[in-house]
């Protein structure tokens, strides 16, 4: 295993729609392959998630062997797994969260379950791609699933989210849009290329969450949403897509808006939190005017703009590896072997699956079947499924939140039953009340011995309190009773007095 501070790691990111393995050592770039199933999704108009998830399936084997011959190392040399477990389409996170874990579990080194939103911003961490994280910093995160604005000042353990999306995420509304206007999909590269003979100023389309009465709630939220409306309906009205000049001139203002509002924003956060650098990350920061827009007006702000290459500013792999490899060099933990997809990851989170459990080494299997054998049947279970995921790599059953209530609620049914069982037979002779309490400790008895085998001595003596309750008390009770009953024959002439 290389030295702590250079490890070897493999990223595997599935969040959309590429499927990409990254490979880095320390903060030097090996490989970094990407295959994106566009394609697929052309004739939708949009990533369909199950034909995305299916698309990984197929890619993830190959993209992972051409990552390793382009890094020229072996997997055997590979010293830790990252994988993007959130957040993005659940299905496609399953695919690569389930791959991650079991190379993680063949090649037995640890694996990383990481963000991919901080992902992005880990890019920087690529200092052999001549970059350099320097904090804090301001990042505006924009794709086909995303509009973030994120005020990083650790990348491990200081993220914080100022705003994101109320509504379409700014990728989606070019996708959207260029739709409208006759373009193919995907549609942020047709309208960046369009809008270059088109006038940016020839219309005026709304800016989202603008407006001052906004910038209270919504002041680093974004909504493009009304905007693809108004572009909709002014379309509709005034319309015509044999008219490239038109379609150049909506696609140019279009593209105004968004990038006017993207960049407002993210200069408003620099300037309110004192921060004079700003990442761009995503597929929409491929987009010419808006590098030029942020360009300039970063420059007039004194403000450091970072741009990555488009290999590493879309969805990669190799800013998951850089991320775990940050988390290696701090000496931070490996995810739980556990870990599940999280499509809703908050941002604030850069690592997903800690506590408890780390890493599934031998010493920690042993211990583990010894604490299993100690346990409950409910506790086995998970055991089983937690070594069932780390063999297979599959992806976890998730256990019903009722159920672990469930579970929670009956722990103390062997102390009731045992409780009921004294208090049973203590009030037995007392003109046998303790009937209730008896009866009461040998259901729950009945029923503890079926879930908490483990207690299965306290829920015997239970039983035979409750039992023992029940004879003294039915005992006493017909002794008590017996007089009256006789009483009442005597009285209806049944028996001579
Ligand atoms: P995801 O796969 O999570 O949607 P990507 O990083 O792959 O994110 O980005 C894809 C999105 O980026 C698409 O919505 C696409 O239209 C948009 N996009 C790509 N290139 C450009 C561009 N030059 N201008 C604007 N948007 C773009
Ligand atoms: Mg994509």
């Amino acid at each position: 295993m290389s030295a702590p501070s250079t490890p070897l790691v493999l990223g595997i990111e599935t969040s959309c729609d590429e499927t990409a393995v990254g490979i880095v050592r320390g903060g030097q770039l090996l490989a970094n392959v990407i295959s994106s199933s566009m394609e697929l999704h052309r004739r939708f108009g949009g990533v369909v998630p199950e034909v995305a998830a299916r698309a990984h399936l197929e890619a993830i084997p190959s993209v992972i062997d051409q990552a390793v011959a382009e890094a020229g190392v072996s997997l055997d040399d590979i010293d830790a797994v990252a994988v993007t477990s959130g957040p993005g389409l659940a299905g496609a996170l399953m695919v690569g969260v389930g791959a991650a874990k079991g190379l993680a579990q063949s090649l037995s080194v640890p694996l990383y379950a990481v963000n991919h939103l901080v992902g992005h911003v880990s890019v920087e961490l690529l200092t052999s791609e001549g970059r350099d994280l320097e904090l804090p910093t301001i990042a505006l995160l924009v794709s086909g699933g995303h509009t973030s604005l994120l005020l990083v000042r650790d990348i491990v353990d200081d993220v914080v989210v100022l705003g994101d999306t109320i509504d379409d995420a700014a990728g989606e509304a070019f996708d959207k849009v260029a739709r409208l206007l006759g373009l193919p999909y995907p549609g942020g590269p047709e309208i960046d290329r369009v809008a270059r003979a088109g006038n940016p100023k020839a219309y005026s389309f709304p800016r989202g969450l603008t407006h001052p009465k906004d910038q209270e709630k919504h002041r680093f939220n974004f909504s493009f949403s009304g905007l693809k409306t108004a572009v909709a309906r002014w379309w509709e009205q005034h319309g015509d897509s044999d008219d490239e000049q038109l379609i150049a001139d909506v696609a140019a203002s279009f593209q105004d808006a968004v990038v006017d509002v993207l960049v407002t924003k993210a200069l408003d956060a620099c300037n309110e939190h004192g921060v004079k650098r700003l990442v761009l990350g995503g597929g929409v920061a491929a987009n010419g005017r808006l590098r030029e827009v942020a360009e300039a007006r970063c420059a007039d702000a004194g403000v450091d703009l970072r741009v990555p290459p488009l290999s590493l500013c879309t969805d990669n792999g190799a800013m998951i590896a850089a991320l775990g490899a940050e988390l290696i060099s701090r000496g931070r933990h490996a995810s739980d072997i556990g870990v599940s997809a999280d499509p809703t990851l908050a941002a604030s989170i850069a690592q997903a699956g800690l506590p408890p459990k780390r890493h599934v080494s031998d010493e920690d299997l042993g211990e583990w079947i010894n604490q299993r054998d100690a346990e409950e049947p409910s506790d086995q279970a998970e055991f089983v499924e937690q070594v069932d995921q780390a063999i297979t790599g599959m992806q976890p059953t998730i256990t019903p939140p009722s159920r672990r209530v469930n579970k929670a609620r009956r722990t103390w049914l062997p102390t009731i039953a045992s409780s009921l069982g004294v208090l049973g037979l203590a009030l037995s002779p007392a003109f046998g009340v303790g009937l209730i309490p008896s009866i009461l400790a040998t259901i729950f008895g009945q029923v503890g011995l079926r879930q908490h085998p483990a207690k299965r001595g306290r829920l015997i003596v239970a039983l035979v309190l409750g039992y023992l309750g029940i004879a003294v008390s039915t005992v006493i009770a017909s002794v008590l009773v017996t007089p009256f009953i006789r009483a009442l024959l005597v009285a209806w002439g049944i028996l001579l007095p």
